[in-house]
């Protein structure tokens, strides 16, 4: 099949190669140009999405171009350690994986071109149909329009194919959260628990969520989350560049013994922000030879880190469906494989996310009460076994259609 991939995002990219592993001919579209890739800072791929991608042959670059962290501490504003557990699964392999984002799109995309598979930059997607010859027609912003058999739409939380498939689908919820982070050189840090190789940081602010590790280079690599319960415009983010978030940063740490306002003056470079989003439920993911998959059919709030993990192992179980099954029971046997286990993991991103952005009282339950539950119940749960990070992908096993459907 001649399959149009919409996005060469993380979704899209691991959709072009799982589909190309299937047999089928992926032809991919990214409404960015080419030297875009250099967009955002890091992130961290969990256990699963490792696994999803070891699926489909990709790994080596990636692991040798992150490095692991696999154990996460939890913090309070005044340096006080609240927790501290494995974030998931810890193999030779499998292990979460701290990595730039543009090493990770880079790395994706360098194996998408590898394979012969075409990726087209600069075509943003206007509108899909189905084709009077069957099959989809995807229309283009520069007039143009290419036939295709089927249509995945991996066009990210505000996907243009998510509204052709339902114009009533629901738009993405704000979280509250605002982003921001850099990368900090040559860091000189209080006194209090330095950040180290190997562990994810992340420290309770009063007025605002802070992460942070070291890369093994000694860089210290940083997240903060403001809280804030208003959606900013476009307007406003315009004006959030990253002069104004040293600023605003050194306030919001203000009276807590978090080291932020060091980290931000040793970084070249402050990423202007963002508001962050999570999808918790669109009712429809396919219709008439087109499909979303990633953050087009369910974003999780960023504080999961497990966005990216999640749209890989979508791509890699739609291409598991397509290669054994025609196309209409193969996209409800995905939304069967996917649905219930993405909602799930939304479900419980938002309620991690609620914890970071609480009054004092709030704060003196989460770290007194809640904290050494967490701490408590991750000591007693083998990572290998937790529904979300140790999740498997077997490529061999055959999919079977929904019965009844
Ligand atoms: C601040 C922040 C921090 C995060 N941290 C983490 C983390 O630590 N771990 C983690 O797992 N996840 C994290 N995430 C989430 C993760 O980035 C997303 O879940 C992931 O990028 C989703 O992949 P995707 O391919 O679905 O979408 P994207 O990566 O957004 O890709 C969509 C692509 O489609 C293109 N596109 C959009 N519209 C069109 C169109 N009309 N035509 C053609 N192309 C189009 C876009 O240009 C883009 O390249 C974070 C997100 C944010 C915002």
């Amino acid at each position: 099949m001649k399959v149009l991939v919409i996005g060469a995002g993380i979704a899209g990219c691991a959709a072009a190669v799982a589909l190309h592993k299937a047999g089928h001919d992926p032809l991919v579209f990214e409404s960015h140009q080419r030297t875009a890739d250099g967009v955002g800072a890091w992130l961290t791929l969990a256990a699963n999405g490792i696994d999803a991608l070891a699926a489909i042959g990709i790994g080596e670059d990636l692991l040798r171009a992150g490095f692991p962290t696999p154990r996460f501490e939890l913090l309070s504003h005044n340096e006080r350690l609240l927790a501290s557990y494995l974030a998931g699964p810890v193999d030779t392999y499998r292990t979460t994986t701290t990595i730039r984002r543009d090493d990770l799109y880079r790395i994706l995309r360098e194996e998408v071109e590898r394979l012969g598979v075409r990726i087209e930059y600069g075509k943003t997607l206007r509108a899909a149909d189905v084709d009077p010859s069957g099959g989809t027609r995807a229309f283009f912003a520069d007039g143009s329009s290419v036939p295709g058999d089927l249509l995945v739409g991996a066009d990210g939380l505000h996907s243009t194919v998510r509204g052709v498939i339902d114009p009533a689908a629901p738009r993405p919820r704000y979280t509250g959260l605002l982003n921001t982070g850099g990368f900090a050189h040559e860091a000189r840090l209080p006194a209090g628990i330095p950040p180290r190789t190997g562990v994810m940081q992340f420290r309770f602010g009063r007025r605002c969520f802070l992460g942070m590790t070291l890369a093994p280079d000694g860089d210290v690599w940083w997240f903060a989350n403001p809280f804030s319960p208003r959606e900013q415009t476009p307007e406003e983010l315009k004006t959030l560049d990253g002069e104004r978030w040293r600023r605003e940063l050194a306030g919001l740490f203000e009276g807590d013994r978090i080291p932020a306002r060091e980290l931000i003056d040793a970084s070249a470079y402050v990423y202007p922000g963002w508001n962050t989003y999570d999808l918790p439920r669109v009712p429809t993911w396919h219709r008439d030879g087109m499909v979303i998959i990633g953050d087009a059919s369910h974003a999780i709030s960023p504080t999961s880190g497990q966005g990216a993990s999640l749209a890989i192992e979508d791509a890699v179980q739609l291409a598991r469906a397509l290669r054994d099954l025609p196309t209409g029971a193969a996209l409800d046997a995905f939304e069967t494989l996917r649905r219930e286990r993405v909602e799930r993991a939304v479900a419980q991103g938002a309620r991690t996310g609620s914890r970071k952005a609480v009054g004092p009282v709030g704060r003196v339950i989460r770290d007194r009460l809640v904290m050494p539950l967490v701490a408590r119940n991750a000591r007693r749960h083998d990572p290998a076994g937790d529904w979300l990070t140790g999740h498997r992908i077997a490529w061999d096993e055959p999919v079977a259609p929904v019965v009844g459907a």
